[in-house]
C-alpha cells in the first residue's frame, strides 16, 4: 500500500473531528478511505440495537439511495459476519463465499474484493466499516492494519454520539419513516396497533371573559349547575362501559372524579365568579386553574397527577357548557390510544375490545392512566417528552412497555419480529395464570408466601385474584392523600375494617402514616431542602402523636372483630423511635379498653429501610416481633441515589453488591433471634432479585399484584439450595452488573427469559 499508514489517519481523524456532525463525519471517512485505499466502494454500517440490524449509513461508491434502506439482519451477508466473528473478514472474491448476500439496492454485483473490520467500543461491536474492489483482490495485511485503526477510532466517535442521542436521530433520518421514542414504563406488556389521538376535549384556555349583567346570573349558573350533572351522569356512564373490561374495585377510581366534581371549592369558586360578573365558561376556566396550579406545584407526584384529573373534569365541563357531545372514537382494529395528557375516561373512547395500548406525553408510573392500563393489562408509556403526537396519528406502531420505548412505522421485518414477541407473551401469560390455585413453593419444597403492597381499597379483588396470600405492605396514605383533611378515627377504621375483612383470614400489614418525602399532604404542606432526608414517616407520627394515636385507635378498633392485623413502622432510624412509637400503641390500646373497646394488641415490626437501623439490628430485634425491608428506599439511602430523580436513574440499583449485604446482615440477625423478615420493595417483584431473596432465606416477598404470579413462577422453578448458591456466587461480586447477568442466566437457563424481556 502506497501510503504512510499514521500520517494518513491522524489526517483523516482531524477532519472527521471538524465535521459539524456524526452523518458528516461518515461521509469524510467513506470518501477519504476510498481514495487512500484505492478501492471502487468504502462504506459504514450501523448497528440498529433497538432491531438487532446493521443499516447502511454512508457510502462512496455503493448507490447513495441504497443509504438507510440496505440493511442486514446479525450474522446475515458479508457485513453481519464480520459483526459476529467481531474481526477483520478479508475475501478476495466475495460472491463465492457461502456468507455472501447479493444485493441489488446498492449495485454490488459487480464487486468481489471485500474486507470488512468491526467497529467496536468496550467490547461490543457497534458497526462494520467496508470496503470493496471490483477486481478479484485480496487486502494486504496493512491495509487491513489501517482500517482497524481507523475503525478503533471511529468507535470512540460512535459512543460519543450515541450518548448524545445523535446516533438514534441518525438512524431515525436515514431510515426515512420509521422511528422510535423513549419514555418510562407505565405498564409492561407488547402490543401492536394503529394510533388514534384524543386532543383536548375542550379548550379552557382558549375561553375569553364575558362580563353578564346581573340579570343574567341565574340562568349561568343554572348552565353550570346542568353542566356538572351531565359530566357527573357521563362519569357514571363511562364507568359503567368500563365494566366489563375493568376489575369492579378498579371502578372506584371513577368515584375519585364524582367527588371531586362534587367538591366545595370547585362548585364554590365558579359560583362566586359567576354572581362577580363573569359567565361561567370563564368562571370555570379560572376556577380550574385556580386548583390546577396548587397541585401543580406539590412535591409528591402522586398529587401532581391529580392536577391532570382536574383539568380533564374541568374540560369535560366546558365541553357540556359549550354542548360539544362525548363520543367513542371509531376505530377499526388494535387501537394504541395516544395524547398529549391522556386521562382515565380518555380510556373509554376507544371500545374495550381494540385498546392495546396507551402512550401519553405527560404523566408518569403514578399516573391513574398508568395503573389502569395495568389493570387492563395493556402496555403503557408514559412521559414521551418529544411525542410528535399530529404526525403520529393513524401510524402503526409497537409498544413495548418493558423498555418504555415505541416504535412508529415499523419496517416489515420489525412487526414480524414483534408480532411473534407478542404471541409468545400471549402464551406466556395464559401459562402464569394456571399457577393462581399453585402453592408458592421451591422445587425442594421450601414455603415463600407471597403478598401484596396496596393501599386502595380497590385492590382487594385483583389480588385476591391472582392468589395472594396476605397484604405485606398496607401503604395507609392514600387515603389520607386523596382527601382535603386528615380523614377521622371512624373513617379509618371503616376503611382498616374493609381491608381486614377482604383478606381475612390472611395477614394484612398496615403501615403506619408515611407520609413526607415524596409524599406530601396538600392540606400538610411542609418545604424541605431535603424532604428525603427531612421531616418523613415515623418522625411526623411522633412529633404530632394526636395523628399517630388517632390512626393506632382506628386500627385497633378494626381488628376487634378481625385479628389478621400487624402494624409497622416506617422509616425507622433510631431504636428510641421504635420505644416511643410502642408506648403510644401501649397507650392507646389502654385508652380503647377504658372506652370498653377490648382489641388484641397486634404484633408490631419495623422497616428497614434506613442504613443506621440495618446496624441497629440487634437493638431492634429485641424491640418488635417482625421486619419488612424496604428496598426502595434502603436502596436510595445506601446508595445516596434519589429514588425519583431520573438523572441519576442509572445508579440506583437495588442488586447493588451493598444492598445485598445489608439484607445478609438482617436476615443473619433476624433469624438468629428467630424473628421473620419480609421484602417489600419493589425488589421483592423483580424475578432476578427473587432468586437473591430466596437464597437469603428472607422469609416472605410483598409486591404489587400484578408480579405476583411472576414471581410465583420463579420461586416454583428453582430451590432453595439452587438459589443459595447462587446467591453465594452474587455476594462474591463487586458489581451489580455482573450480579444481574448472572440472575438473568439463571433465569434464561431455567427457561424463565420471558420475564426479563419481550417474548417467552
Ligand atoms: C420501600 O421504601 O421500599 C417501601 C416499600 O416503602 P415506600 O416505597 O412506600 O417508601
Ligand atoms: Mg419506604
Amino acid at each position: 500500500m502506497a501510503f504512510e499508514i499514521f500520517g494518513t489517519l491522524r489526517r483523516i481523524i482531524q477532519e472527521v473531528n471538524t465535521a459539524p456532525d456524526l452523518k458528516q463525519a461518515l461521509n469524510i471517512i467513506v470518501q477519504r478511505v476510498k481514495r487512500t485505499m484505492g478501492v471502487d466502494a468504502a462504506s459504514v454500517y450501523f448497528r440498529d440495537f433497538q432491531q438487532d440490524e446493521l443499516i447502511l449509513m454512508a457510502t462512496d461508491g455503493l448507490n447513495q439511495s441504497a443509504v438507510g434502506r440496505v440493511r442486514f439482519k446479525l450474522g446475515e451477508g458479508l457485513v453481519g459476519l464480520v459483526l459476529n466473528r467481531a474481526e477483520p473478514v478479508n475475501i478476495a472474491d466475495g460472491p463465492l463465499h457461502p456468507n455472501y448476500r447479493f444485493m441489488t439496492e446498492t449495485g454490488e454485483q459487480v464487486f468481489h474484493g471485500f474486507l470488512g473490520v468491526p467497529i467496536i467500543q468496550h467490547r461490543v461491536v457497534l458497526g462494520v466499516l467496508v470496503v470493496r474492489q471490483k477486481e478479484v483482490r485480496r487486502f494486504a495485511e496493512n491495509e487491513e492494519t489501517f482500517m482497524v485503526t481507523l475503525a478503533a477510532q471511529l468507535a470512540g466517535a460512535i459512543s460519543h454520539a450515541e450518548a448524545m442521542g445523535g446516533v438514534n436521530e441518525l438512524l431515525k433520518e436515514v431510515a426515512g419513516s420509521s422511528f422510535t421514542l423513549k419514555g418510562i414504563s407505565g405498564s409492561t406488556g407488547l402490543a401492536i396497533g394503529q394510533a388514534v389521538v384524543v386532543y383536548a376535549h375542550a379548550n379552557l384556555d382558549a375561553v375569553p371573559d364575558q362580563t353578564i349583567k346581573n340579570d343574567e346570573i341565574d340562568q349561568q349558573v343554572q348552565l353550570f349547575q346542568d353542566a356538572v350533572d351531565d359530566v357527573a351522569r357521563d362519569i357514571k356512564d363511562l364507568s359503567l362501559r368500563m365494566k366489563a373490561s375493568l376489575p369492579p374495585a378498579e371502578l372506584a377510581l371513577f368515584d375519585a372524579y364524582g367527588l371531586m366534581l362534587k367538591s366545595d371549592t370547585l362548585i364554590d369558586g365558579v359560583l362566586n365568579r359567576i354572581r362577580n360578573g363573569n359567565w361561567a365558561q370563564a368562571a370555570l376556566r379560572d376556577t380550574i386553574a385556580d386548583h390546577i396550579l396548587i397541585f401543580d406545584n406539590m412535591e409528591d407526584p402522586y398529587l401532581r397527577e391529580r392536577a391532570s384529573d382536574i383539568r380533564d373534569l374541568g374540560r369535560r365541563i366546558l365541553e357540556r357548557l359549550q354542548l360539544k357531545n362525548n363520543h367513542v372514537q371509531k376505530t377499526n382494529g388494535p387501537t394504541v390510544l395516544v395524547g398529549d395528557e391522556v386521562a382515565v375516561s380518555h380510556l373509554a373512547e376507544i371500545p374495550p375490545e381494540h385498546l392495546v395500548a396507551v402512550i401519553s406525553a405527560k404523566g408518569s408510573g403514578a399516573s391513574h392512566v398508568a395503573i389502569l392500563s395495568h389493570a387492563l393489562g395493556i402496555p403503557a408509556v408514559m412521559g414521551v417528552g418529544d411525542l410528535p403526537v399530529s404526525r403520529i396519528k393513524g401510524q402503526t406502531m409497537v409498544v413495548d412497555g418493558y423498555r418504555g420505548q415505541i416504535y412508529v412505522k415499523p419496517t416489515e421485518a420489525m412487526l414480524d419480529e414483534f408480532r411473534r414477541l407478542v404471541r409468545e407473551e400471549q402464551e406466556l401469560n395464559a401459562d402464569l395464570n394456571e399457577l393462581v390455585d399453585k402453592t408458592s413453593q421451591t422445587t425442594d419444597g421450601v414455603r415463600m408466601p407471597l403478598l401484596v403492597n396496596t393501599g386502595l381499597l380497590a385492590d382487594i379483588s385483583p389480588s385476591l385474584r391472582c392468589g395472594a396470600e396476605g397484604v405485606g405492605l398496607y401503604r395507609t396514605e392514600v387515603p389520607f392523600l386523596i382527601r382535603d383533611g386528615f380523614p377521622g378515627e371512624d373513617e379509618q377504621a371503616n376503611i382498616y375494617r374493609q381491608v381486614l375483612e377482604g383478606f381475612s383470614p390472611r395477614p394484612v400489614t398496615l403501615r403506619t402514616l408515611d407520609i413526607g418525602g415524596d409524599k406530601m399532604l396538600p392540606y400538610f404542606p411542609q418545604r424541605e431542602e431535603n424532604p428525603f432526608l427531612g421531616w418523613r414517616g415515623i418522625r411526623i407520627m411522633l412529633d404530632h402523636p394526636e395523628i399517630f394515636l388517632t390512626q393506632i385507635r382506628a386500627v385497633l378498633k378494626a381488628s376487634e372483630r378481625f385479628s389478621n392485623i400487624q402494624l409497622m413502622l416506617p422509616m425507622i432510624s433510631d431504636v428510641s423511635e421504635v420505644d416511643e412509637a410502642l408506648s403510644l400503641i401501649r397507650r392507646a390500646h389502654d385508652e380503647l379498653r377504658e372506652d370498653g373497646i377490648f382489641s388484641q394488641l397486634p404484633p408490631v415490626g419495623v422497616m428497614i429501610e434506613v442504613p443506621s437501623a440495618v446496624y441497629q439490628m440487634d437493638a431492634l430485634v429485641k424491640r418488635v416481633d417482625f421486619f419488612s425491608v424496604g428496598t426502595n428506599d434502603l436502596t436510595q439511602y445506601l446508595l445516596a441515589v434519589d429514588r425519583n430523580n431520573t438523572q441519576v436513574a442509572s445508579l440506583y440499583d437495588s442488586l447493588h453488591p451493598a444492598v445485598l449485604r445489608a439484607l445478609q446482615h438482617i436476615v443473619s440477625v433476624a433469624h438468629a433471634h428467630g424473628k421473620p423478615v419480609s421484602v417489600c420493595g419493589e425488589m421483592a417483584g423483580n424475578p432476578a432479585a427473587a432468586i437473591i431473596l430466596l437464597g437469603l432465606g428472607v422469609d416472605s416477598l410483598s409486591m404489587s399484584a400484578g408480579s405476583l404470579l411472576s414471581i410465583k413462577w420463579v420461586i416454583r422453578s428453582f430451590s432453595q439450595q439452587v438459589a443459595k448458591d447462587l446467591t453465594e456466587t452474587a455476594l462474591t461480586m463487586e458489581k451489580a452488573s455482573s450480579i444481574k447477568a448472572l440472575l438473568y442466566k439463571a433465569l434464561e437457563d431455567a427457561g424463565l427469559g420471558g420475564l426479563i424481556r419481550a417474548g417467552k
